[in-house]
């Protein structure tokens, strides 16, 4: 991130289209066209379906509290929520309770702030045939609420007006979902793999697709796989110019030549930087299979890898994590849950446990010792002084699902040596750091009550983390059950 380079730019700046357009479009349960951020007063009755705590003022007693500041957990806490904010949180009895406020006994629960997902698309994979993608804008803002994102970047679109207009359905209380921050259509040079890419036609045509998104109200841009250092150079200068960001998937182009052209982020990890590649050409993308071999054989602790981590830290490049869909990648792995079946279409089921037998018969799979080197180096990046971001990727084929795989992120950082509660803090802090938004990523008064609610303990034990109970966002709380029995069957469709 070049904090210095630009202005801040908040996610409550308005999309451009006008809410007239949205209501005409959700035809359905649509009353009004409410402002952004609506009140939960003016919550459309579509969404008041999933809403299980709704008052002015709530007091959430006896829970244990993540703050997300990777502060130890602290226990028996109370926290009040007045009109969409943390207005306290301290130890019972220290806090005083209003008596107006709706009291909430939650003993053995945990609370943690809300998730902010850092590679979080609204599209998933059609299926085997093609490599072709379909926008979920019904299924995903459902999953990711009910598993505790209240946050997310899409980090890159299939649909950029869908998410666009999504993102104003749901600050207008039209539909549930997070706080989306949206990302414009990929950055992609000659070589897309799916025709759902514009392909570049050079450093002016760069420039003009990031002058027309940004006006359209998208907040960031990525960068694709096949882009030309000419064209991330001047994507990278009309990015900013917007006061905007730009990250990353990158293959043409090495994480250090990125740095040098001032990238803010980049996605998924050492896993696709080709830079050690030993036939590397400028800006051409390599064999995937290559680099495969190449970081197999890489030493994460030795001078190479390290001195590009040194690099970007010293370029405040942040790298983003998205364990969960290489570990889809992975023999056998992740454990097959029936919360992921059941969200799935059955089209989209048989095609996700097809290609997953085969893939477990590999014997000779480079992945699980990728998943492994991966894990080390974010590790390394952090020990470094480096900010990691969590994300999850839901594509590969088809896996990593809408917010289970946020859930999984976490999970798996721990599997590579985070603490829980560091884990907790880069898929939240860290996150709300990178955006530039103060009010999100913590657990502390004047910050939104954008929290979750869950059974057990994810401190001692992070599996804890699924058993979601209720996520508050803007102090609104929103049963987590609900709204995944209202996905069963449509993931792979809407
Ligand atoms: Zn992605």
């Amino acid at each position: 991130m070049k904090t210095p380079k630009r202005e801040p730019r908040r996610n409550t700046r308005p999309a451009a289209l006008p809410a007239g357009a949205v209501a005409g479009l959700l035809a359905a349960a649509l009353a009004c066209a409410a402002p952004a951020m609506a009140p939960a007063a003016q919550l459309a009755p579509a969404v008041r379906a999933y809403v299980a705590v709704e008052a002015p003022v709530v007091a959430l007693e006896h829970v244990r509290v993540v703050d997300g500041s990777g502060a130890p957990p602290r226990a028996d806490q109370t926290i009040v929520l007045r009109g969409g904010r943390i207005a306290a949180v301290g130890a019972a009895g220290a806090v005083a309770v209003p008596p107006d406020a709706k009291v909430l006994d939650l003993k053995g629960a945990t609370v943690i702030p809300g998730l902010v997902g850092m590679h979080d698309h609204m599209f998933y994979p059609a299926g085997r045939r093609a490599p072709l993608y379909n926008e979920q804008a019904y299924s995903f803002p459902r999953l990711y609420l009910a598993c505790g994102v209240t946050s997310l970047r899409t980090t890159g679109s299939i649909e950029p007006y869908t998410d666009l207009q999504l993102k104003q359905a749901i600050d207008a209380g039209l539909v549930p979902g997070p706080k989306l921050h949206v990302t414009g259509p990929y950055l992609e040079g000659a070589g897309a793999y799916t025709l759902q890419m514009h392909v570049l036609r050079g450093p002016e045509d760069a420039a003009r697709t990031v002058d027309y998104w940004a006006g359209e109200g998208v907040t960031s841009f990525k960068a694709y796989m096949h882009i030309t250092r000419a064209e991330l150079a001047a994507a990278v200068a009309a990015v900013h110019r917007h006061g905007l960001t730009i990250t990353g998937h990158l293959c043409s182009i090495g994480f250090r030549e990125a740095a040098a052209l001032g990238i803010d982020d980049l996605e998924h990890g050492l896993m696709v930087d080709t830079e050690f590649d030993p036939d590397k050409r400028p800006d051409f993308c390599p064999s995937q299979a290559e680099t495969a071999r190449t970081l197999a054989a890489i030493d994460v602790a030795g001078p190479q890898v390290q001195a590009t981590i040194r690099d970007l830290v010293a370029h405040h490049v942040a790298v983003t994590s998205t364990l969960p869909v290489f570990e889809t990648f992975a023999p056998n792995r992740p454990p097959l849950e029936q919360r992921v079946l059941q969200a799935m279409s059955p089209e989209a089921r048989s095609d996700y446990l097809t290609r997953r037998a085969l893939i477990g018969e590999q014997a000779d799979s480079p992945w699980p010792v990728l998943l492994k080197k991966e894990e080390e180096f974010e590790r390394s990046f952090v020990a470094a002084g480096g900010l990691l971001l969590a994300g999850e990727d839901p594509t590969g084929y088809g896996g990593d699902l809408a917010g289970f795989g946020d859930q999984r992120e976490v999970e798996l950082l721990v599997e590579g040596g985070f603490s829980p509660v560091a884990a907790i803090h880069i898929a939240t802090a860290n996150g709300a750091r990178f955006l530039h938004d103060d009010r999100i990523g913590a657990i502390a008064p004047g910050k939104d009550a954008d929290l979750v609610v869950i059974a057990g303990d994810p401190a001692r034990n992070i599996a804890d983390i699924e058993n979601v109970k209720l996520v508050f966002k803007d102090g609104v709380g929103y049963d987590a059950a609900r709204l995944l029995a209202d996905v069963h069957g449509t993931v792979g469709i809407y």
